[in-house]
């Protein structure tokens, strides 16, 4: 068997996944207006997106064509390596095979721009000059960035201040790639302006600089807003991911008994594990769906499945999702990219059915399995992908334990070439785990919409 699984050109996916007609009856719940408490129509998002967008937004198409044009951009890097890690499962001496789909080989080094590309080539077919988005980690800033540099439109990026501190060369790469890149919360929106007047050294969170991004997009009319997860588009774009990886097991004589990922938003995670899930649920497989989250940001294992904003300032509708409460700002990680406080509602949706699990993992643990992976494949990985490592590496002993031969996929979701620092403070013991902030999340709660 090869160890490393690649796919010809002539046979990359031509067409996304919508999961949405297949998902169980009744239990994926329409977003609804907060003033009303009625379903909003596509109507109410036309300020921020192209109608292209939306209408893939609630699209009930099972497949989806992927515009040649893009087709061409994504073979700059698809496609991606579907990589056994035969070093690893020998450091674990265990049983089991463990295959990851490795996205850090995009150019933004993330899966992120599988979506970024397409959002940007819909929104120059609709006109649209300028893209204003926001970054936690900043690898959706960085990405989008590219995207919008190759269909020669312009960026502007609300950095979380956090990160913009934190990772001072994921600025500098967006700005090569021609974005304008702000410190979020910043004094140029009236959402920024609010919460600097609230805590004028806010470190701020992706809810605040997603209130930032579409207050700009929906104020000026040649300017849109693009969100790098959550929404259904999204995660449809990224099932690229999973098309390529079927392929490729097939290839390889494999299907997979356990697909794991880490889930900030659930894009990623969906990207790979939709095209499986849909086997699932067409009743031919019974696979396992694992997805690993931070337990200072625990989404989907602490929080409640219910109605509630995407932002901290209540600007966008509502939506049926895990969420930690609107305004809650998780603490300052270094897995930014998973510092959300709610799940995309497909995502939320598979779990409240019991179709996937979640489990949460602490800081120092992820580094830990992270450094241990990057010591036998060579890789090194993203904190916020090292979640999806850990949980691979536990269900790789447990089938030790077991003498289960199981077969485990998961997402390299990125690697973590400008996480470097946070690797140093690991490495010489400084870093710290977060305890679980149940006094912050009960008091975000709390103010939880009641529908
Ligand atoms: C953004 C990001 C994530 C989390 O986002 P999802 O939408 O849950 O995929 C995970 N890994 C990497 C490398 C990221 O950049």
């Amino acid at each position: 068997m090869t160890v490393k699984t690649l796919l010809s050109e002539d046979r990359l996916p031509t067409r996304w996944y919508n999961i949405a007609p297949d998902m169980p009856a009744g239990s994926l719940k329409p977003p609804l207006n907060p003033a009303t408490g009625e379903p909003v129509g596509p109507d109410a998002l036309a300020p921020l997106f192209p109608m292209s967008i939306i209408m893939q937004e609630v699209s009930t198409d099972r497949y989806v064509d992927i515009p040649e044009e893009v087709q061409e951009i994504y073979k700059l890097w698809r496609p991606t390596p579907l990589i056994r890690a035969m070093r690893l499962e020998k450091a674990l001496d265990t049983p089991a095979k463990i295959f990851f789909k490795y996205e850090g080989v995009s150019p933004a080094g993330s899966h992120k721009p599988n979506t970024a590309v397409p959002q940007a080539y819909y929104n120059r077919e609709a006109g649209i000059r300028r893209i204003a988005t926001e970054t936690g980690a900043g690898q959706w800033g960085s990405s989008m960035a590219l995207a919008t540099q190759m269909f020669g439109m312009e960026c502007t990026v609300y950095m979380v201040k956090i990160s913009y501190q934190q990772k001072p060369y994921r600025r500098s790469m967006m700005e090569v790639w021609g974005a304008e890149v702000l410190a979020s919360p910043t004094d140029r929106t009236n959402s920024g302006r609010a919460i600097l007047e609230q805590d004028p050294e806010s470190l701020g969170s992706l809810g605040i600089a997603i209130s930032e991004a579409s207050e700009d997009a929906a104020t000026h009319d040649d300017c849109n807003y693009s969100l790098g997860s959550v929404l259904n588009h999204v995660l449809m774009h990224q099932t690229v991911i999973g098309e390529e990886c079927r392929q490729q097991m097939e290839m390889a004589g494999v299907y997979p008994d356990i697909v794991i990922g880490c889930i900030g938003g659930g894009s990623n995670y969906a990207g790979l594990a939709f095209p499986f899930m849909r086997d699932r649920l067409a009743g031919e497989r019974n696979t396992e769906f694992l997805a690993a989250e931070p337990s200072s940001c625990p989404t989907v294992t602490k929080g409640s499945y219910t109605y509630d904003y995407g932002d901290t300032l209540c600007s966008t509708p509502l939506f049926m999702m895990h969420t930690l409460g609107h305004d809650f700002i998780p603490p300052g990680i270094h897995a930014g990219g998973l510092r959300y406080h709610a799940m995309a509602p497909l995502i939320s949706a598979l779990v409240d059915q019991g179709l996937m699990s979640a489990v949460a993992y602490g800081q120092t643990e992820i580094f830990d399995a992270g450094v241990r992976f990057a010591r036998a494949e060579g890789i090194i990985p993203a904190p916020e992908s090292s979640h999806a490592i850990k949980a691979a590496i536990d269900k790789a002993l447990e089938c030790r334990e077991k003498g289960e031969e199981k077969v485990i996929l998961f997402n390299l979701s990125g690697h973590g070439h400008f996480d470097m620092s946070a690797y140093d403070q690991y490495l010489s013991g400084k870093l710290s785990d977060y305890a679980y902030p149940e006094e912050k999340i009960r008091e975000s709660m709390a103010k939880i919409p009641k529908i």
